[in-house]
């Protein structure tokens, strides 16, 4: 291999291209990103970043020696002639590609007034407004974002109201258990929670907004961020073979997939856009959304590029905080749910499939037990 083109400067991008130069790979590493930045760390964008007055992004930190062209999108894959086609109508040849495109905001129909946050530049919009005159935030979506947007505004002193159709948000991603207890951690701050109820749409009204639900009432709002998860960037690979249902679907290995089922030679996907066979309970390829899969996926397709090993297949992990706490997730917290262990300054809970195997823990304000239980949920999906 020559030349490997990167598409995608997320995390999962640049750690693919770290990867392949830890495995020895020397040649040339193209990068096309259609954000104007270098790579860098989106998990603070909800959280301290949007929370600092003096916050500016910054790139990660990397010796891999990408060439990056950034600024540009690429809009098509040519698997006869190998080569990545690019928005500015110019091409790169590869020997191999990466696919890291990741994912972008979903906006829903009638949400569209709403402000989103995935990119730097969707924070500086919502650091300035949250930095401004304080008044009533309204965030309709209760995921991860959503929540840590609400901790933030409301430490800024904004009045905050948070609105989901679900009943209980969150509690397939954390487990039914530690899903309540987050929304209590907001609901004892006094930020308000409004869930079980739908909203219809978000509508400027004067200076501010209207947050109309379906059954017709109305709450008014400063400023609105709509959250309401996210949609994977596979646009660009119409046409080109490649299976995108729900993004790029993988072999396990992190080869793409293609729509009859052959796997591309050379060509990986990587990070939130991959859709990889993964040890769930059903075996089913999943897309996990989340800062550490980048890494294990890189690190996948790295090896899969230079002819190595894969590493051993972990469990994913993934944090969020809320208000003073840390709640980090390993495997799949579904399944009959333990009671609370209670630890030294925080508590675990322990999820079992219905052969008794462990499939998932949360852990609240106690790392160290990450892991453990880590390595007990992987032994546990390698000998089921
Ligand atoms: P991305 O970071 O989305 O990068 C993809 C890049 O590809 C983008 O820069 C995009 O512009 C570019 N691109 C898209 N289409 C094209 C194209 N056609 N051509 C060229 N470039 C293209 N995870 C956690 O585990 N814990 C957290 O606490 C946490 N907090 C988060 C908070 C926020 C606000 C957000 C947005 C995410 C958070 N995450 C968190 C998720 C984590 O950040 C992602 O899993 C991770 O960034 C995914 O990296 P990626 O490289 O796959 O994709």
């Amino acid at each position: 291999l020559r030349r490997i083109v990167i598409v995608g400067g997320g995390v999962a991008g640049l750690r693919t291209a770290e990867a392949l130069r830890r495995n020895g790979f020397s040649g040339e590493l193209v990068g096309i990103n259609a954000e104007n930045r270098l790579p860098y760390a989106r998990p603070s964008l909800s959280k301290d970043a949007l929370f600092r007055s003096d916050w500016e992004c910054v790139p990660l930190e990397t010796t891999a020696g990408v060439r990056w062209q950034i600024g540009v999108a690429a809009s098509g894959l040519d698997l006869e002639q190998r080569r990545v086609e690019l928005d500015d109508g110019s091409t790169v040849a590869f020997d191999a590609a990466v696919v890291a495109t990741g994912v972008r905001a979903r906006v829903l129909r009638g949400t569209e007034a709403g402000l989103t946050l995935r990119t730097a530049d969707d924070a500086e919009v919502l650091h300035g407004i949250l930095h401004g005159d304080r008044g009533h935030l309204v965030i309709v979506g209760a995921g991860f974002i959503g929540s840590e947007v609400a901790v933030t505004a409301h430490s800024l002193g904004w009045a905050v109201t948070i609105v989901d159709s679900d009943p209980t948000p969150l509690a397939r991603a954390l487990g039914p258990g530690p899903a309540r207890w987050l929304w209590e951690q907001h609901r004892v701050r006094g930020v308000r929670t409004r869930f079980g109820q739908p909203v219809q749409s978000i509508q400027r009204s004067g200076a501010g907004y209207h947050v109309t639900f379906a059954h017709d009432s109305v709450i008014q709002a400063d400023a609105v961020v709509a959250s309401l998860g996210a949609v994977p960037n596979t646009e660009w690979l119409r046409g080109s073979g490649v299976d995108i249902t729900d993004g790029v679907l993988t072999d396990p290995a992190g080869r793409a997939i293609t729509v009859t089922g052959t796997v591309v030679d050379g060509v990986v996907a990587v990070g939130d856009v991959a859709r990889t066979p993964s040890r769930t309970p059903d075996g089913r390829a999943v897309r996990h959304e989340h800062w550490a899969v980048a890494t294990t996926s890189a690190q996948r397709a790295a090896a899969t590029l230079t002819g190595r090993q894969p590493p051993v297949e972990l469990p994913p992990v993934f944090w969020t905080d809320v208000y003073e706490h840390r709640v980090q997730v390993v495997g799949h917290p579904s399944g009959v749910e333990s009671e609370p262990e209670p630890g030294p300054r925080g508590f675990c809970l322990r999820y079992e499939g219905g052969d008794g195997t462990l499939t998932g823990a949360v852990v609240v304000n106690w790392p160290q037990l990450l892991p453990v239980l880590s390595r007990r949920v992987a032994q546990a999906a390698l000998t089921a």
